[in-house]
């Protein structure tokens, strides 16, 4: 690993560079957080960095340092394709995977320009980067992102934007501090980044209690008409459709969390949330303890993720994705 930390040491310290950073399409906490803190970090060192995310992302989101300088390839392709197209450095962050920026790898496909991966999920495809950072310990790539920092010895740049972003990514990344990920060296980060001047109940208000009344009403939905239990093996399902989102005037970011209910029934061990957005149907996949969730969404989803927490996608409709999963329930028997 100290020749990978050399190599990034000499490229990010060295000349002033056109740097591109993206993330995983459908952007969370984490992926933002970490993008964003190795924007400011790079903008210090006088780089000429921008933000591409593949499509947009939760309005909760939105507060944090640097969102307004943020583009989205969904929303100007030809712009974004051109930035690419010059940059001289292009990080990937908080994925492994190429499909996992969508449509938007087209444009970093064949490019020259050094590809610098930093990510905490299984798997990664070292491929797809020059230079990769991987971490399947770290609750979280901001966690992983922080390390790194401190390992090239820049901790002096960690002003509050960057502790902000930090913050957030690993606040979000660790469900509040309460999955196995979290370590005592994660609250130690915290205790430093709280110590560097980060607000913490004000970032705890501004992602968790900031909901529409649509958001709170459309949970309220899913807990009363959405939730099927499966008792026997230790599961549960909510689902929505199209049609439902609409009438709840769906905006990105009111479907984050529900599935969080679902685990959170006495019992309960395996829980999936789906969802149609954008003529997709997107499956979250959560569980306790060692049910290897990543597994499934790699085997019939196509997706992929943690062991507790992955993702995928389906190309049947929701009430056919319900059937599919009843049955891998079924036939896995969780305990
Ligand atoms: P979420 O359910 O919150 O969308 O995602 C949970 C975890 O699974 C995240 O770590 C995310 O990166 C991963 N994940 C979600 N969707 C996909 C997918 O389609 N493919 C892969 N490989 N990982 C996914
Ligand atoms: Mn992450």
């Amino acid at each position: 690993m100290q020749e990978e930390y050399n190599k990034l040491y000499t490229i990010i310290t060295g000349s002033k560079k056109n740097v591109v950073i993206t993330t995983h399409r459908g952007p969370d906490g984490d992926a933002m957080g970490s993008s964003l803190a190795l924007y400011h970090l790079l903008k210090k060192l006088e780089h000429n960095v921008q933000i591409i995310t593949p499509n947009d992302y939760a309005y909760f989101l939105h507060w944090l340092p640097g969102n307004k300088d943020v583009i989205i390839y969904e929303e100007s392709k030809e712009k974004c394709k051109k930035i690419t197209e010059k940059a001289d450095l292009i990080f990937f962050m908080d994925f492994n995977n190429i499909d996992r920026i969508a449509d938007y790898k087209e444009c970093v496909r064949n490019l020259s320009s050094t590809k610098i991966l930093i990510d905490h999920h299984q798997d990664p495809d070292y491929s797809i980067a020059d230079l990769v950072f991987s971490d399947t310990k770290s609750s979280s790539t901001a966690e992983l992102l922080y390390k790194i920092i401190n390992v090239l010895n820049l901790n002096h740049l960690i002003d509050i934007d960057i502790s902000e972003c930090l913050y957030t990514g690993i606040l979000t990344d660790t469900g509040s501090f309460k999955y196995n990920s979290t370590t005592s060296n994660t609250h130690k980060i915290i205790s430093d980044l709280i110590e560097r001047g980060v607000n913490h109940s004000r970032i705890h208000d501004l992602i968790y209690d900031n909901s529409t009344i649509d958001k709170m009403r459309l949970l309220g939905y899913c807990l009363k008409n959405k939730l099927q239990t499966y008792e026997e093996n230790n599961s549960a399902i909510i689902s929505l459709n199209h049609e439902e989102l609409k009438r709840f005037n769906f905006k990105k970011g009111d479907t984050e969390g529900i599935i969080n209910y679902a685990l959170a029934i006495k019992g309960i061990i395996f829980a999936a949330f789906i969802v149609e957005k954008d003529g997709i149907v997107k499956l979250s996949l959560r569980s306790k303890g060692n049910f290897k969730v990543n597994e499934i969404a790699k085997k019939y989803f196509n997706g992929g993720g943690h062991i507790n927490a992955s993702g995928g996608v389906s190309q049947l409709s929701v009430k056919e994705t319900i059937k599919k999963l009843e049955k891998i329930i079924n036939k896995l028997k969780i305990k």
